[in-house]
């Protein structure tokens, strides 16, 4: 899962990302609203988070051309205390869900994690595919019980092959989700990480279709067999 945080505060911004990543999202970050906007218009993101009081333009204005140019990408606004009119006005623009500053980062993270899992119609925060279970809230992962040790790039790929269990998803799209901007991308390596991924679940629920991508095995098809 890839993420576009777009706050001008410098200390934030930095302490923001560190936590985000650390909930094993990559993290794109920009600090002025010109910025922010192009990132969010031109790049991939599974959510954003977005600052209103912004440098150049302001937040109000790139959720609004975000929206009016229909990218849907679930959006939480980062309020002023005490800016109600502020709140109504960002989801009025079109955001998901807002958190009003100072803020603790623990809140933040439950709601982007909220808003990535109704973006892809999951409601509840496990994620299961046959006997392996993907816990969004603590980033764990188990097969039947067990728990299994990923890297967080091996994390990043099975969390987003499992928000989307009926899509085929290329390694492009892959690329796009578990990378942030800054890394030396290779759709060739997701080839490499998928092999890992299935090694350490011991059972296969990643399929390749060939030519096109990956798509996870559909549980009741995998019970049958
Ligand atoms: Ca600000």
């Amino acid at each position: 899962m890839r993420l576009l945080l777009v706050e001008d505060d410098p200390d934030l911004s930095r302490q923001m990302k560190t936590v985000l990543e650390g909930d094993g999202y990559a993290v794109d970050v920009s600090a002025d609203g010109e910025d922010g906007h192009f990132l969010g218009e031109t790049e991939s993101y599974d959510a954003i988070v977005l600052d209103l009081g912004l440098p150049i333009m302001d937040g109000i204005s790139v959720l609004t051309k975000w929206r009016q140019a229909e990218i849907s990408t679930p959006v939480l606004i980062l309020t002023a205390r005490d800016g109600w009119s502020e709140k109504v006005a960002g989801l009025d623009a079109g955001a998901d869900d807002y958190v009003t500053k100072p803020f603790k980062t623990e809140e933040v993270l439950a709601r982007v994690r909220a808003l990535i899992r109704r973006a892809a119609g999951q409601a509840s925060p496990e994620l299961n595919c046959g006997l392996v279970t993907l816990n969004t809230n603590t980033s764990k992962v188990s097969v039947d019980g067990m728990p299994v040790r990923l890297t967080a790039q091996e994390y990043k790929l099975l969390a987003y092959l499992m928000h989307h269990p009926e899509k085929i998803i290329s390694r492009t799209e892959l690329t796009e989700h578990i990378y942030d901007q800054d890394f030396d991308r290779d759709s060739n390596t997701i080839e490499v990480f998928v092999t890992r991924v299935r090694k350490k679940l011991g059972v296969n629920i990643i399929n390749t279709v060939r030519g096109l991508g990956y798509q996870l095995v559909n549980a009741s098809e995998q019970n049958s067999k």
